[in-house]
């Protein structure tokens, strides 16, 4: 029997060539930014956490070139981009996609909503300051989310940085579906409108001391949380002490297989991606 692939890939893809529509601070820790432009049209959303890599600008260099390939050599055509024009690279959720736009006009529109730290790293310091018309690219990665069959629950955990991420899930999953969903965020106002239901439960996590590690806070409540028995799947991202965290904590303390958790470090505190 053929093995059962770890992550659900985008049936086609190339580099997509956007460009912000617009932006706004929406809670005091979230700038939602709006791309939109022709590739775009070819753009298939998959719901649930569906990702990208994205490329943006280097503030400090003269100009800006995409990679071509989006077969497996993309990452090495990257690396051969000259300095002086090559993008940074980072990743992102689609948070919503308008195939015929609504907001902006009646083009395609696609929102991501950016966990703002200030100007600490690039992409964040890119969406407090990005104007309608600024370049960018993508490249279309598909969904981690992937359960393994005979789940009768789901365990979704996340930091600010899967807040747009298990959104999606929650979007997409069957509503009868029992679903517990823990979100850390860093304000009381930067909950957002999920879908709950008898099923489907949702705690947001408010970090009181702004010095604390994100993660601590969802890593510790679902330690102590009660939590169904029987077959589950586990989405969990974030920093990446959480996501290790709740694996470790499930596998060793709830013994629940290892496959049937996705856990992704979506970020490593003190440390800049790629
Ligand atoms: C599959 C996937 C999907 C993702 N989707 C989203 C998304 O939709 N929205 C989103 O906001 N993020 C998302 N992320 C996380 C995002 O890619 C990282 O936070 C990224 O490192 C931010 O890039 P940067 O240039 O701002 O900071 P970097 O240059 O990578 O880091 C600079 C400094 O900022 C710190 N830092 C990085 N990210 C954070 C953070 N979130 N909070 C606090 N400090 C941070 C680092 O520890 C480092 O000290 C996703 C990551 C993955 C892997």
């Amino acid at each position: 029997m053929a093995k059962r692939p770890k992550f659900v890939k985008p049936e086609h893809r190339d580099i997509i060539s956007a460009h912000v529509l617009g932006s706004k601070q929406i809670s005091p820790s979230f700038v939602r930014v709006t791309i939109g432009g022709d590739d775009l049209r070819g753009f298939t959303p998959m719901g649930f956490d569906h990702w990208f890599r994205m490329f943006l600008p280097d503030q400090g260099v003269s100009g800006f070139r995409l990679p071509t390939s989006a077969g497996n050599l993309w990452y090495a055509q990257f690396k051969l981009i000259p300095k002086d024009v090559r993008p940074v690279l980072r990743n992102y959720t689609v948070r919503e996609f308008r195939p015929t736009g609504g907001v902006f006009g009646d083009g395609p529109e696609l929102d991501i909503d950016f966990a703002s730290h200030g100007d600490l790293g690039p992409a964040s310091a890119w969406a407090n300051s990005c104007a309608p018309g600024d370049p960018l690219g993508l490249l279309d990665e598909g969904l981690i989310y992937n359960p393994t069959p005979g789940g009768r629950w789901h365990l979704l955990v996340g930091d600010e940085s899967a807040l747009p991420a298990i959104v999606g899930i929650l979007r997409s999953v069957d509503p009868a579906l029992q679903v517990r969903s823990y979100i850390e965020i860093p304000h009381a106002d930067d909950r957002q409108d999920v879908p709950v239901s008898d099923n489907i439960e949702v705690q947001w996590l408010v970090r009181d001391d702004a010095s604390a590690k994100p993660g601590e806070l969802a890593l510790a409540a679902v330690t102590a949380a009660d939590l169904p028995d029987g077959p589950s799947y586990t989405f969990v991202a974030g920093e990446s002490d959480l996501a290790t965290g709740v694996r470790r904590h499930l596998v060793n303390d709830r013994h629940v297989p290892k496959g049937d958790i996705a856990f992704t470090g979506y970020w490593r505190h003190g440390h800049a991606a790629y």
